[in-house]
């Protein structure tokens, strides 16, 4: 029974390219081919084009323009915000969670590895939520960096980032110290409130290719006196932070869909909360499922659940089949390749055998979606309980 269209509900691994975003982009990327560097009028326009969406995109984070670093997605930014800040010190300590995306995780294991840093993992409550004095007890003397992100990729837990800057606040003024604080907030810009000016970090990192634009482009937030340095070197772009030739096409892009956000998020969320609410309310009344995170301070569009002893891939390709496509991981053991540590962090009893799903709604999913993903669910697990269980 596979369905004419494919029912999409994986938005938090990518979402669609928003048509107005793309028509707009095909337009930019006509007219405004010269280096931005080059001093002649094309060049001087291409670079116009660049300052215009800088200034944008910080009025809307209602942070400064010379604030606002482009990247080639939040993987860059993580790393610059971490290496960029971590080079300038003598093997300095870093606190973060047990939960952060690999672009976070892996880039302090390597720092460890290589006797660079120390870091300080964290671990979150079992409800996927890190209690901020927790951070704070893990601050140190020779602490440099807090990383804490914004929204969880996987169980869309949301952490309470503005306690955190207050804590840090706190000990600075306590130590006379400067513990900067970075968040990674990919996944948090479409439904969360992205005001800099009341967040209370130093740095923050996202993209565009989960927010309905271009995928290869991505902003690192860095605070006016935040001491860091650049990590790819070679050009004296975006403020010496980041060498390399603009992608101009892709910054317009960044700038549409992020203003495309602002317009539509306070009724997006309403909307989405409902359909995970009508999801929820369904889904775990099915036998044996069970949700993982919290309820309530999650992303609106996450819903992230264990089916015990039924493997996650078979589960994946089970939906597929049918047209509906999720995500999913099961827990893994510490290091394990393709399991997931989130899982692990939250339930350290839980079994590699038991599958995991995650359902990411976006703009175009509709009750009829869901409904269609209940009944298709309902009858997989009936078949796959008959070997699995
Ligand atoms: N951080 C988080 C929380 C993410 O979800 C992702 C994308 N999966 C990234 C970082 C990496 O983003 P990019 O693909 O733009 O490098």
């Amino acid at each position: 029974m596979k369905k004419s269209k494919n029912i999409y509900l994986d938005y938090a691994s990518a979402t669609p390219l928003d048509s107005g975003v793309l028509k707009l982009m095909n337009k930019i990327g006509a007219q405004y081919f010269a280096n931005p560097s080059s001093i002649h009028d094309l060049g001087m326009a291409s670079k116009k084009i660049i300052d215009e969406s800088r200034v944008q995109i910080a009025k809307i984070l209602s942070a400064h323009a010379d604030e606002i670093v482009f990247t080639s997605g939040a993987t860059e930014s993580n790393n610059l915000a971490i290496k960029g800040v971590v080079v300038l010190k003598n093997f300095p300590h870093i606190v973060t969670t047990n939960i952060e995306h690999a672009s976070v995780l892996e880039v302090y294991k390597n720092l460890e590895e290589n006797k660079l840093a120390e870091v300080t993992f964290v671990e979150v409550e079992p409800n996927g939520i890190v209690d901020p004095k927790k951070i704070k007890k893990a601050l140190q003397k020779n602490t440099v960096l807090v990383s804490v992100m914004y929204a969880n990729n996987e169980i869309g837990t949301i952490q309470p980032i503005r306690e955190i800057a207050k804590e840090i606040r706190h000990f600075n003024k306590l130590n006379s110290v400067k513990v900067l604080f970075h968040t990674d907030a990919t996944q948090a810009m479409n439904y969360l409130d992205i005001n800099l000016e009341k967040l209370g970090v130093d740095l923050l990192s996202f993209n565009a290719g989960k927010i309905y634009g271009p995928k290869g482009i991505g902003v690192l937030y860095i605070k006016r006196k935040t001491p860091i340095t650049a990590v790819t070197k070679g050009g004296d772009q975006e403020f010496h932070y980041r060498a390399g030739t603009e992608n101009i096409v892709s910054i317009v892009g960044l700038k549409e869909a992020l203003t495309i956000i602002e317009k539509i998020k306070e009724k997006e969320i309403k909307r989405v909360k409902k359909l995970q609410e009508y999801f929820f309310s369904k889904l775990l009344k099915i036998d044996s499922v069970i949700l993982n995170g919290n309820r309530e301070n999650r992303l609106p569009n996450n819903i992230n659940i264990t089916i015990p002893k039924i493997p996650s891939d078979l589960l994946v390709i089970e939906l597929s089949a049918r047209g509906i496509m999720v995500s999913a991981k099961s827990a893994c053991k510490s290091g394990e390749v393709g399991g997931s540590h989130v899982l692990a962090a939250i339930n350290p009893k839980a079994s590699q055998e038991d599958g995991s799903l995650r359902f990411s709604l976006g703009r175009a999913t509709t009750k009829q979606d869901i409904d269609y993903t209940l009944k298709s669910l309902s009858q997989i697990l009936t078949k796959l309980k008959k070997w699995y269980t």
